[in-house]
Formats: C-alpha cells, sequence, structure tokens
C-alpha cells in the first residue's frame, strides 16, 4: 500500500477517508495518496485559522519568529528525506530538490528577520500622526506544482509574521513533501495558525470565494490568477498574483560565447524550464549568434534527460502529462512550421514518464508560438539581433513583464538596457537571483503585488493611520 499524508487543520493531522492519487512523473507510478478535501474541511481550517487569529495577531514578534524559525529548523533537519520525496513528486533532479529544500529553510530564517517599523506622517506642533500596519486577517494561499515546498514556505512565513493566519493549498499534482512538512511543524505552531489542505482543483475557487477568507496570496498561470482575482471581488478580498512570464534574456556582442553558455543553459533548462522566471527567449546579437549558439548546443549535448532519482542526471521530467501535452504540442508545431532546431525536436508520448529532450531552436520568427507563449518546458528558442533597440523592442513584445537578464562585458550598458526592460526583476549576467528581501513581482499580466522584501510583508497588513492632536481639547 502506498503512503497516504494526512491535511493539517486546527493542530491536528486529518483525513477524510477519500484519497487523490499522487504520481511519480519520471515512471508514472502512484507514490502517495493526500486526502481529496472539499468544502467541509475548508469550513473547518478556515474557523480554525479564525479562532487563531484573535490571538496570533497580539503574539508577540518574537514570538512570531521563533515559531517561523522552528519550521526553518524542521525543514533543514529532515531535508534529506524532503528532497527525495520531492525529487519523487516533482521531478526535479536530486541537487535541484535539495536546493529547493534547503532554499525554503534559508529564506524563512531570512524573512523571519524582516520589520515593518511605524511610519511619522507628521509630528508638528499640532499633531503626531503615525502609519502602523495591522494584519489582514485569515489568508489563503495556492500555490502551483514547479517548486511546490518554496512557493508554500514563501506564503506561509510572511502571514505568519504580519500576524495572520493562513490556510494553504497545495498543487494536487505535488502535495507530499508540504504535507510531511505539515508533519513536521504541527506540534511547533500554535493550533490554527498554519493550516495545510489537500483537494483537487474544485478546492481552488471555493477559497477564492470564501466569505471567512480575508486574503489571497496566489502563485500559478495568468489564466487562473484572472479567475481568481474575478473570484475574490465579490467581497474585495485582498490579492497578491504571482503569475507567469515569458522572460527575455539579451546578449551583447561582447558577451564571451565560451563563458556564457553554461550559464545561458542552465537559465532556461534548470527544473526541464518550469521556471516563471526561466529565460525562454533569448536574444543573442548577430555577430556572437553563431558561436554562441554552437557552444550552447555543445553544452546541451552534454546533459542528461532522466529520472532526476538517478545521480547524473540534469534534467528530469515534465511534471505532469497535461504540461507534457502541451509542450509537445508546442515542438510539434515548431517542426510543422519549418523552424530549424540546434538540438532535439524528437517526442515520444508512448513510453512511461514524461519526458521531453532538451530540445534549441534556431532563430524562429518573433510570431512563432515558441516565442510568444510561455512554454514551461525545457524547449529554448535563440534568435538573432542586430541593433540594442531592436532587441529591447523584441524582449518587450509581450503581455508578461516578470523578470529578464542583459548579458554584457559593460555592465553600465546592461543596467541602460535594464530599465528600459518592461518586468519586475532583470539581472544583469546572472538570472533566478531572488532575494527575501528584494521585493519580486510582475508587470503587466505577470502579476499583482508582490512577495518578498518590506514590499512583499505589507501585502499582508493594511495600513492604519493613527493621528494624535496635541493640544488635547478635551482634558
Ligand atoms: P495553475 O494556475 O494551473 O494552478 C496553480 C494552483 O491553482 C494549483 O494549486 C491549482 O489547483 C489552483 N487552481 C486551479 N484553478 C483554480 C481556480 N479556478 N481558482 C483557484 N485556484 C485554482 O498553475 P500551474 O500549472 O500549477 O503552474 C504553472 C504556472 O505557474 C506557470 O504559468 C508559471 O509561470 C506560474 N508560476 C509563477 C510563479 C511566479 O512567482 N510568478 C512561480 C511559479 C509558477
Amino acid at each position: 500500500m502506498v503512503t497516504q499524508y494526512k491535511n493539517l487543520i486546527n493542530g491536528e493531522l486529518i483525513e477524510n477517508g477519500e484519497w487523490l492519487d499522487v504520481v511519480n512523473p519520471a515512471n508514472e507510478e502512484v507514490i502517495g495518496q493526500v486526502p481529496a478535501c472539499g468544502a467541509a474541511e475548508l469550513d473547518q481550517a478556515v474557523s480554525a485559522a479564525r479562532a487563531a487569529f484573535k490571538s496570533w495577531k497580539k503574539t508577540p514578534i518574537e514570538e512570531r519568529r521563533a515559531a517561523i524559525m522552528a519550521i526553518s529548523g524542521a525543514i533543514k533537519e529532515n531535508a534529506d528525506e524532503l528532497f527525495r520525496l520531492l525529487t519523487s513528486e516533482q521531478g526535479k533532479p536530486h541537487q535541484q530538490a535539495k536546493g529547493e529544500i534547503y532554499g525554503a529553510a534559508a529564506i524563512s530564517a531570512a524573512q523571519s528577520t524582516l520589520e515593518l517599523e511605524d511610519e511619522i506622517n507628521e509630528d508638528s506642533d499640532e499633531r503626531l500622526s503615525r502609519t502602523r500596519r495591522v494584519p489582514v486577517g485569515v489568508v489563503g494561499g495556492i500555490v502551483p506544482w514547479n517548486f511546490p515546498v518554496m512557493m508554500a514556505i514563501q506564503k506561509i512565513v510572511p502571514a505568519m509574521l504580519a500576524g495572520c493566519t493562513i490556510v494553504l493549498k497545495t498543487s494536487p499534482f505535488t502535495p507530499l513533501a508540504t504535507l510531511r512538512i505539515a508533519e513536521l511543524i504541527a506540534d511547533k505552531v500554535p493550533a490554527g495558525v498554519v493550516n495545510i489542505i489537500t483537494g483537487d482543483d474544485a478546492l481552488g475557487p471555493m477559497i477564492t470565494q470564501h466569505a471567512d477568507i480575508d486574503k489571497i496570496t496566489f502563485t500559478g498561470s495568468t489564466a487562473t490568477g484572472k479567475k481568481i482575482m474575478e473570484g475574490a471581488s465579490a467581497d474585495l478580498k485582498r490579492i497578491t498574483l504571482e503569475l507567469g512570464g515569458n522572460d527575455a534574456s539579451i546578449v551583447m556582442p561582447d558577451a564571451d560565447p565560451k563563458k556564457v553558455a553554461e550559464q545561458l543553459f542552465w537559465s532556461s533548462f534548470q527544473n526541464a524550464g518550469q521556471v516563471c522566471i526561466a529565460a525562454k527567449r533569448i536574444y543573442i546579437h548577430e555577430d556572437i549568434y553563431d558561436e554562441l549558439s554552437a557552444a550552447i548546443a555543445e553544452y546541451a549535448s552534454q546533459v542528461t534527460v532522466g529520472d532526476g532519482a538517478q545521480q547524473g542526471t540534469g534534467v528530469g521530467p515534465i511534471q505532469n502529462k497535461k504540461q507534457f501535452d502541451r509542450v509537445v504540442e508546442l515542438i510539434e508545431d515548431a517542426k510543422d512550421k519549418g523552424y530549424n532546431f540546434l538540438v532535439g525536436g524528437e517526442t515520444d508520448p508512448s513510453g512511461s514518464g514524461y519526458y521531453v529532450p532538451i530540445t534549441i531552436l534556431d532563430n524562429p520568427p518573433e510570431d512563432a508560438r515558441i516565442v510568444a507563449e510561455e512554454q514551461f518546458g525545457p524547449v529554448m528558442p535563440l534568435m538573432k539581433f542586430s541593433t540594442e533597440e531592436e532587441a529591447i523592442e523584441r524582449a518587450n513584445n509581450s503581455e508578461y513583464g516578470l523578470a529578464g537578464a542583459v548579458w554584457t562585458a559593460d555592465t553600465e550598458k546592461g543596467v541602460e538596457i535594464a530599465e528600459q526592460l518592461e518586468t519586475g526583476t532583470v539581472w544583469i549576467n546572472e538570472f533566478m537571483h531572488l532575494s527575501p528581501f528584494a521585493p519580486f513581482g510582475g508587470h503587466k499580466q505577470s502579476g499583482f503585488g508582490a512577495e518578498y522584501g518590506k514590499e512583499g510583508l505589507k501585502e499582508f497588513t493594511y495600513p492604519q493611520v493613527i493621528t494624535v492632536k496635541k493640544d488635547n481639547v478635551v482634558a
């Protein structure tokens, strides 16, 4: 019998007798079961969170920080078990799963140090006015399947620090490591402060529309983000949306192909390309296009696609069948249109496991689906550009605005280009680096609000202005 994992509601580990199967994308075998929760369990979790909010919001911040550190410690102490479990449900190679688990522990610890000080608006002879931040209340968290543990922690930790309580729903595809963490922290956090539940896609809209939830923090696709915004409008819930991206990298002619090829490869192919901030379009200056594309192709030929639990695997399977079908469809479309492939392109949906070969396209047109859409898979289009203005215009030609990168020996020029890109984050000569102290959020249809840093923390609070008239006319 496969292991059954329980939900965390009001400090108790619960099940309801109905189960959802969880599949290993490397071989399509069922590796665990989780409760198929519905409205009844959601109501229990929300009631528990509401009851806990009364005391948690008044709990001294040092105690809240200590509870977060206990979560961080539990993740770190059990990292070995957790990263293996994460690979088995998500597919990413062990090394990358380790990075996610230790990263989640480190981010929790770092974020626990954030402060939201009161701000003085006026301190005159007449009055003292200050803004304090008060917690919004009960938070509903909804996360995707590409970084299930990191995303869960990214929502739980700032909610707790701000004084909110939370009901978090995992993705039905990747609930196991998060539920194992729920088990590990059940006695480390006051009952009801953190509730973690599982269910199928019907559970998400129930959270969005639940009358006793005050805020939704969501990471996932832009299409679902729009539904969430609509659902949350009924009672004007606060929302934070971290959505899709079609991030562009611009490689300037002074970049050394030998030095950037490997980094550019991993900026696209980490987690089999299933990263919101992966480079999904790479624009290379025509002077170095041939040399750099050959160097990337040469590097790609040394990377193994396979089961993430096997030593030596660099790129694992796609996480689920629906996403696998979508990526295969994009590759087939590129073949039908007659685009050139530098690497890969052969797909075989008949085997076991959702494997897509590393695929690199050679200068497809700007309106190719693989360029215009978010592929979220191990398929990278390389495109040639002639002028800086053209590269910036093409990079900005997207409904998305999550992140981007500029690669150049001239960092001042890099900053000048970065400032013209319409995205929430731009890296110069690196990729995917997120700081727990810097706001991360999308422009345009990549999101609403931000996570991380003080700005991210503020999203779990309301501003409250207290004004005291100094010449007390009442006394
Ligand atoms: P998804 O939108 O399909 O699902 C995300 C979560 O929402 C899941 O838990 C799902 O069960 C739930 N859900 C589905 N329909 C819902 C509804 N109508 N109401 C409420 N909840 C609902 O996304 P996915 O396929 O799991 O993840 C991939 C997408 O996530 C990509 O577009 C990627 O770019 C994006 N993403 C963004 C970030 C970021 O920080 N910006 C990070 C990771 C992933």
